[in-house]
């Protein structure tokens, strides 16, 4: 099997080899065949070990190396002993981020289980969907609504669901203002879940003209160019300060940023991974009442939702189909701020 593995000296790619094999199945598990794979920014800390070394980390398998990849999707194709309870074989499933948890915890069974501490993350702590084959845990994987193209729902599977999440954690309601900081796979989601599902009003910002165009096709009612224009002074000028913003922009100054479009009581929803602190002043965060909150992935309900979204027409995903040989050059791409939307490698003609 073709798969892409996280390298050992951590170095931010990956190796690609032929002869991969997945786990055998346990209790519970399904074996899928892997039809897309996108590559989300996570991705890339996790190949540069901004986490910790993936090859060291969780299940282990047959390989001691990391399976990289979780904005998959595919078809189940064997179950194991149990797994008929909750797929059948034929069935359309994604590969998230969150891969599986506990089930019994407070984080389990409030509603929040991507916070579980016994949590399994795919392409991190156990093997993820840049491969041919993955297995999966039946309970946990989210089945894929018909009528959404596969190759769409990779997108959802992490970028999408991610800002469907993180808008909800920014108690987003319809009229309000929300910026979005970075255009990139993730943000031009959130312009178009801000914008068609929450009814609110978006002003995106990134330094890549071609991401901010596509922003604004895809709803943005305002969008600036961080390299040319005075991001905080145009925001402000044109919204009197946003409600929320949402930070997807791998940099720390996109951060601070944020606090300063905020109008008071706005929330800056802190989304993006980079490396090191963020800057918040002090006098504008008390005198203003601003709120910083966090927000990862999604659950599967949130998940089940964001699907329904993009299978009804209202998300589109940007996605161009590329091929896993290319993917060193699409992680050296994505590295250098230039892919508008996500690529999605095809793993259907292998
Ligand atoms: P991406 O590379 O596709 O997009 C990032 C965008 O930010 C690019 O368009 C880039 O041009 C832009 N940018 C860079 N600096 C900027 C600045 N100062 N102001 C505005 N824009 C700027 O990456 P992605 O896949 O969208 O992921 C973004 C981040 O979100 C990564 O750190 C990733 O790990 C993280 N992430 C977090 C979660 C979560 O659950 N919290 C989920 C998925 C991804
Ligand atoms: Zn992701
Ligand atoms: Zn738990």
């Amino acid at each position: 099997m073709k798969a892409a593995l996280v390298r050992e000296k951590n170095d931010g790619f990956v190796d690609l080899v032929d002869d991969w094999e997945p786990r055998k199945l346990a209790f519970g598990d399904a074996l899928v065949d892997v039809e897309y794979c996108g590559l989300c920014h996570t991705d890339l800390h996790c190949a540069s070990g901004d986490f910790g070394d993936p090859n060291t980390m969780g299940t282990r398998n047959g390989s001691w190396r990391r399976v990289i990849g979780h904005e998959g999707v595919g078809i189940v194709s064997k179950l194991g002993e149990g797994a008929d309870q909750y797929l059948k074989v034929g069935d359309r499933v994604s590969i998230a981020w969150f891969y599986d948890a506990c089930g019994v915890c407070d984080y389990c069974v409030s509603g929040n289980e991507t916070f579980c501490r016994k949590v399994r993350n795919s392409g991190y702590t156990v093997d993820g969907a840049m491969a041919q084959q993955v297995v999966v845990n039946a309970k946990y994987a989210v089945k894929v609504p018909s009528d959404l193209d596969p190759a769409a729902a990779s997108s959802i599977t992490c970028a999408g669901v991610t800002m469907y999440k993180a808008l909800k954690v920014g108690e987003t309601k319809p009229g309000q203002w929300v910026s979005v900081h970075g255009a990139g796979g993730l943000g031009n989601l959130a312009v178009q879940y801000a914008h068609n599902v929450f009814g609110a009003h978006v002003v995106a910002i990134d330094g890549n003209p071609d991401k901010l165009e596509a922003a604004k096709e895809n709803g943005a009612d305002i969008i600036v160019n961080r390299k040319t224009e005075d991001v905080v002074a145009k925001v402000n000028k044109l919204t009197g300060g946003v409600h929320n913003a949402q930070v997807t922009a791998v940099n720390d100054a996109a951060f601070s940023q944020a606090v300063n479009v905020l109008r008071p009581l706005g929330k800056l929803v802190a989304v993006a991974l980079p490396q090191g602190d963020m800057a918040l002043n002090i006098a504008k965060t008390v005198l203003d009442g601003i709120e910083v909150r966090g927000s990862l992935v999604g659950t599967r309900a949130d998940l089940k939702e964001a699907f329904q979204f993009g299978a009804e027409g209202k998300v589109t995903p940007i996605v161009e189909k590329v091929d896993l040989k290319d993917i060193n050059d699409v992680i050296e791409e994505m590295k250098e701020g230039k892919i508008t939307g996500r690529k999605v490698f095809d793993f259907t003609h292998m």
